[in-house]
């Protein structure tokens, strides 16, 4: 049960929601970072009195320091002072909330000071999975999924002492806001039509992954990394309504799921509640008044983002790392109206293409397939 935490990337979606469950369940906050939000810093500093606020924008953290003069909040800037915050003495728990691989050396320094991981960063996982499990395993840092599914996977696993009783995990995909339409009619979709996801409200890029289905894709490979199974165990299946959160098929053929409204805040409380359960203020799920719950297969035709997921999950090595920094560069480049729709995937493949993999990579290696991924997404 977490009692002091901190927050890196508390002014997004996650970390705000965080917040919210922080202060319904009474929690501390040690430290929190953001990269540039300077107003909305200044305003959860205040409300919740960390000792240590980081921005890496270092000109964003020098307005900060200047803004919080009367408080007793240390202020710091720069990508290092992430680090300083995931290792906060006082907190018992690091909710990883920051968007992108940026994520991965907080992380990771956390993981050695043996806190519990909240994790929501999935990039992080994607890029260095095999590192960061293995090295949650040598210190005993605790690693509990924030991301809805992951959650969902990790309740239904609870009991569950030996793995190879586990058949198969079946993720689900809300389908995004382009479900039904054919590869063309997806080509023609904009920037606002993708930034309007059916059920959730989340920050700009995991809602374009969402839209391209490389959020599944992501989400698969940090399934596979998170409970080590290969790609033939882990399964997508579309589910419109986002009720049913996902699914973990056993060896007996007993199926068993979580299920609950579309609310982050469960998920995330979880993470600290964990092992226990705590009392949620939420309105709770009526199954009366819920849609019919549907599942249907995914199109990796019309969407082939989940495919190259997929094919960079099975050659394993840095092929992850290359996929997710193209995927983050070419999103970044859609969201700046610089690209199509349809040249996110196409730049993930040329960077596929042109990046070699390494097998059994260290951490300079992961880093090394990131940037070179970036840059073959940049040479368009
Ligand atoms: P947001 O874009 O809403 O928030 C991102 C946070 O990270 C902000 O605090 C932002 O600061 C900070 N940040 C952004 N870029 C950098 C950077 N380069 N260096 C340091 N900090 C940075 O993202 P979400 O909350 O939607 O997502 C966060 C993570 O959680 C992602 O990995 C996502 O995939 C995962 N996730 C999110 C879900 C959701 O419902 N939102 C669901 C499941 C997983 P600033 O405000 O200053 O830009
Ligand atoms: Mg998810």
């Amino acid at each position: 049960m977490s009692k002091t935490i901190s927050i890196l990337g508390s002014t997004g979606s996650i970390g705000r929601q965080t917040l919210d469950v922080a202060e319904q369940m009474d929690l501390r906050v040690a430290a929190m970072t953001a990269h540039s939000s300077v107003e909305r810093m200044e305003e959860q500093v205040r409300k919740f009195h960390p000792a240590l606020a980081v921005l890496t924008d270092e000109a964003a953290a020098k307005d900060l320091a200047v803004r919080l003069a009367d408080t007793t909040t240390k202020v710091l800037g720069g990508f290092d002072a992430l680090e300083e915050a995931a290792t906060a003495p006082e907190a018992d728990t690091v909710v990883t909330a920051v968007v992108g691989m940026v994520g991965l050396k907080p992380t990771l320094a956390a993981i050695k000071e043996k806190k519990r991981i909240a994790l929501a960063n999935k990039e992080t996982l994607v890029c260095a999975g095999q590192l960061v499990m293995d090295a949650a395993d040598r210190f005993g840092a605790e690693i509990v999924p924030v991301d809805s599914e992951h959650s969902a996977i990790f309740q239904c696993v609870q009991g569950c002492a030996d793995r190879r009783e586990i058949k198969r995990l079946i993720l689900t995909c809300s389908g995004g806001p382009f479900y039904g339409m054919t590869y063309d009619e997806v080509g023609r979709m904009t920037k606002a039509d993708a930034l309007k996801h059916p059920n959730w409200k989340m920050g700009p890029k995991i809602t374009v992954d969402c839209a391209t289905l490389m959020n599944k894709g992501l989400e698969v490979i940090e399934a596979m990394r998170l409970y080590r199974l290969p790609l033939e165990q882990v399964s997508v299946v579309i589910h419109r309504q986002s009720i049913v959160h996902s699914l973990v098929e056993y060896r007996d053929g007993a199926v068993l799921a979580q299920l609950g409204t579309p609310d982050m805040r469960l998920p995330i409380r979880y993470a600290m509640t964990y092992p226990e359960r705590g009392v949620n203020p939420a309105e709770p799920l009526d199954l009366l008044s819920c849609p019919p719950l549907t599942f249907a297969a995914p199109d990796r035709e019309a969407f082939p983002c989940l495919r190259l997921a997929e094919e960079a999950a099975t050659e394993g090595g840095t092929a992850c790392a290359i996929l997710n920094g193209a995927n983050e560069e070419a999103v970044g480049l859609f969201l700046a109206d610089q690209i199509g729709f349809h040249d996110i995937p196409r730049l993930v493949e040329k960077a596929r293409r042109e990046v070699p993999v390494v097998r059994e990579p260290d951490l300079e290696e992961i880093l090394a397939a990131d940037r070179e991924a970036r840059c073959a997404v940049l040479g368009k």
